[in-house]
């Protein structure tokens, strides 16, 4: 199948040979008809399969072939979780409005306000946008979305993670009318919050899944190996830099500190590594996303701030120095690499403190993981037992066992925790913690 099959406008088909895409990819099969039509879509398929595409075309299609409600509000709508993400969904609809009418604003969190308001009044068609930012225009009222013809959630169930359901729902709202389209696209859409959101912003979507998250990425080699102790991360880390035939690399740490010292000490051995972080200035983000993708630096080590849908090419090498806090941030970390057809290597270090979430992430990639090792390096540290668990006599106690109860000493405080066992609950780390929807500071990552 050519994209001259999907239904697309001669003019995209142009582009797009320009472009050297000769054939869509599956999520692109799939989903640009039923986008064309205008009907909702709710899609997932795994990283790197063309996503970004997959929603911009048919909502370029629209521009060529159909008529603005409004002159004056943007048209279409993408929300990314993050400013890196909007930025290159940005760049690549540049490839398609090039020498168009149907042009664009970047309106993400960090940059100058004002300078966006005023390319707002330009009253752009497509808005590429962070949701906290958007909402702070709506609140503004420097945009409103009465003309919104399409909304698109790239990421969304990350963008709830990350507590923007305030900010999404208020969008949905001022563009909240009978002839919105909406379509939302992840590699991973299964959890609960995203089903909520999902019934009260599609109407009647179309369920488009290509592969389940879960399911291997065979683009992508993983290796996962355990550790006893930060030293002994390092060393592994160490041993993997100098022996992997790597082109780029981003390493994922559980923390900001841990980033900045892991950076610190690679680049004291001439690494050539630079540390992204959340609570960096935006021009600071930028110069470092843009040397990386220039690939100035070898190594770009980060938190989960760079874990979804950034598009590298060279990146051939992910590597979990810290296992992820939520376990399907380990689907799309290990993303980064295997892009678009090529191959790509994914090496995890799992120490007792990564231990629980190394079995979150064992259990929702639902198959037994194993280990490999390096000669030399191998460690004592085996995994943790799980704890027992506690049995609970439910029945109900008898009269006299109660009075027994009230004239017995107080029971003797609970038995403390095995001092490993609480060492591994450390900072960074969890016990599966359930998405709580908290409210992030919009300066950190809208
Ligand atoms: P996803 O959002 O699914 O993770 P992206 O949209 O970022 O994936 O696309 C991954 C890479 O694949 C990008 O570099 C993109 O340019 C490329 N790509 C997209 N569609 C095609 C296609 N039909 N043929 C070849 N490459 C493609
Ligand atoms: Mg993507």
């Amino acid at each position: 199948m050519q994209f001259n099959d999907l239904g697309l406008d001669q003019r995209l088909i142009k582009k797009l040979n320009h472009l050297a895409f000769d054939k869509p990819t599956e999520i692109q099969k799939a989903a640009i008809p039923v986008g064309i039509l205008g009907k909702d879509v709710l899609a997932s398929s795994k990283t790197g399969s063309g996503k970004t595409l997959a929603f911009l075309l048919p909502a370029m299609q629209r521009m060529y072939r159909s008529k603005p409600f409004t002159r004056r509000d943007p048209r279409v709508v993408v929300l990314t979780p993050t400013r890196e993400l909007a930025k290159q969904v940005f760049a690549q609809l540049r490839t398609l409005n090039a020498g168009t009418p149907y042009d664009g604003a970047l309106i993400v969190g960090g940059e100058n306000f004002n300078d966006q308001v005023k390319e707002l009044r330009k009253d752009p068609m497509f808005v590429i946008a962070t949701p906290g930012r958007l909402a702070d225009h709506l609140e503004h009222r420097s945009t409103y979305l009465d003309g919104l013809e399409m909304l698109i959630l790239d990421e969304a169930d990350r963008m709830l993670d990350l507590g923007f359901e305030a900010q999404l729902r208020r969008i949905h709202e001022a563009a909240n009318h009978r002839r919105r389209q909406t379509m939302m696209f992840s590699a991973t859409l299964d959890h609960t919050d995203v089903v909520s959101i999902a019934s009260d912003m599609l109407n009647a979507p179309k369920r488009i899944s290509i592969g389940h998250s879960a399911e291997e990425h065979t683009d992508i080699t993983q290796r996962f190996l355990l550790c006893d102790h930060l030293d002994h991360k390092q060393a592994l880390l160490d041993k993997i830099l100098e022996t992997e035939n790597y082109n780029q690399v981003i390493i994922f740490t559980a923390t900001r500190a841990d980033t900045d010292r892991l950076t610190k000490e690679l680049n004291e051995r001439k690494l050539k590594a630079v540390a992204l972080s959340g609570d960096m200035n935006q021009t600071q983000r930028n110069a470092i996303m843009s040397q990386f993708e220039r690939d100035c630096h070898k190594i770009l080590v980060t938190t989960d701030v760079a874990s979804r849908g950034l598009d590298i090419e060279k990146v051939s090498h992910v590597i979990n120095f810290d296992m992820p806090k939520h376990a399907e941030e380990y689907v799309h970390r290990i993303g980064r690499t295997g892009r678009a057809g090529n191959k790509g290597d994914a090496i995890s270090l799992v120490g007792p403190k990564d231990w629980k979430s190394f079995k979150n992430v064992e259990a929702f990639l639902q198959q037994s993981i194993s280990f490999t090792t390096i000669e030399g390096l191998e460690g004592k540290f085996k995994g943790l037992k799980p704890a027992p668990k506690k049995k609970f006599a439910k029945k109900k106690p008898t009269a006299a066992k109660q009075q027994d109860k009230k004239t017995q000493a107080k029971p003797q405080a609970k038995k403390k925790m095995d001092k490993r066992f609480y060492d591994n609950m450390a900072v960074g780390d969890n016990v599966f913690i359930p998405k709580k929807k908290k409210p992030v500071s919009p300066s950190s990552e809208d």
